[in-house]
């Protein structure tokens, strides 16, 4: 961003903060500053001289741009898993601003030798960090594990910007030993790691059970719930008694297998550790409003609290992968969506509407203090939607 830049958001009918302890927030007035929050509160309190853009939120609901934990990117804004484009796009749609790589195993070729599938990480992690899809941030350049990789890798792979491993399992290592050292190497680099749990999720990978997780010891359970195949239930019991890692709930998994997750996670006092993902591009294919419907689903038959639901694939993501977006707060970055109860959708409130298992509509997006989309395309049309009512002299939208 060449000058500085200032939003100044009014009118706020609700905030989602996207934190367990509080999820609801009483304030009408957020801004932020070089894509930064800078304050949160009441209008009156703030200096608001100087904006660049205005947005009068019209009473809608604020809330950080949902995360999503899962996805399994290649290049651009095209997967070749389903000849599929634009599915970032459509997902910004569904209110996700930020999106972490399993790893781009749709990759057509994609390189298993070790030096092969180093270059493609750290392509991959340039490629996305020098575009974004519609301004959508993709934390991507995972690499999979393969047999032969030794310390210096991750030591060389941490340097050149990798931050996350892709899911254990899809590669060639397939026992706990190997993996636990590899995923311990990649820990001492500052380099975060998942697993694949559950059977095969397509021909050509295998079963991780629940002894192999808890060897391997990454700091995320990847689709506790299955991608697709889920574990037994002792099994998926079993991990929700014993990791500290986040429990991560899949839109491409199991649905009874994610409410038997939740439901134990919840009698152990453990449901900061759920997070959400949509596991997709995949065999099921691309999911634009996937992290929207497991939190309805998840509060509708998981007896949830919407708000609560909703810190699953904002906050409690942020924190667990250690994220500077998911949480409304000063410092972060503003990166937000702005919904409302869906049009003719039974319930009192947006709120009790998400209780009864309907999505909310999408309003506006933002990323990084600009307005990237209006109302959702995707999502059922929300009752009351922003108005933008300052813009920039240039280029709405923010090109990249
Ligand atoms: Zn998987």
């Amino acid at each position: 961003m060449s000058s500085s830049s200032k939003l100044v958001i009014r009118n706020i009918g609700m905030i989602l903060t996207g934190r367990m302890e509080e999820p609801i927030m009483d304030a009408e007035c957020v801004i932020a500053e070089d894509g930064r929050i800078t304050a949160i509160g009441k209008e009156d309190d703030f200096d608001t001289s100087g904006s660049t853009t205005e947005v009068d939120a019209h009473g809608t609901t604020l809330s950080p741009g949902l995360i999503d934990s899962h996805v399994h990117p290649v290049v651009g804004d095209y997967t070749p898993r389903q000849q599929q484009l634009n599915w970032i796009d459509s997902t910004l749609h569904g209110g996700v601003t930020c999106m972490i790589s399993a790893g781009e195993v749709h990759m057509p070729g994609r390189p298993k030798d070790i030096i092969g599938l180093k270059a493609m990480s750290i392509a991959a992690q340039r490629w996305y960090d020098n575009f974004r899809p519609s301004g959508v941030k993709v934390l991507a350049g995972a690499p999979v594990i393969e047999h032969g990789m030794e310390e210096h890798d991750f030591q060389e792979l941490a340097a050149a910007g990798v931050k996350f491993l892709g899911e254990v399992g899809l590669g060639t290592v397939k026992d706990g030993k190997t993996a636990g050292q590899m995923v311990s190497w990649a820990r001492k680099y500052g380099i975060q790691s998942t697993i694949h749990t559950g059977g095969p999720s397509i021909p050509g990978s295998g079963l991780i059970d629940a002894d192999m997780v808890l060897e391997t010891g990454t700091d995320v359970v990847g689709h506790i719930n299955g991608g697709h195949s889920a574990l037994p239930d002792d099994q998926i019991k079993c991990l929700c008694e014993n990791c500290k890692a986040a429990l991560e709930i899949v839109h491409n998994g199991n649905e009874r297998a994610a409410l038997l997750t939740l439901n134990t996670a919840r009698e152990l006092g453990k449901l900061d550790q759920i997070i959400l993902g949509t596991d997709g591009p995949a065999g099921s294919g691309v999911q634009p409003l996937g992290i929207l419907r497991i939190i309805a689903m998840l509060s509708s038959l998981g007896n949830v609290k919407a708000e609560n639901a909703w810190c699953f694939g904002t906050g409690n993501t942020a924190l667990r992968r250690s994220l500077d977006c998911g949480i409304v707060e000063v410092g972060r970055a503003a990166d937000f969506v702005f919904v409302d109860q869906a049009q003719h959708a039974p319930g009192k409130n947006m709120l009790e509407s998400i209780q009864l298992g309907n999505l909310p509509g999408v309003g506006m997006t933002v990323i990084d203090g600009i307005v990237r989309t209006g109302r959702s395309r995707n999502t059922p049309p929300a009752q009351k939607v922003p108005e933008l009512t300052r813009a920039p002299p240039a280029s709405l939208g923010g090109g990249h």
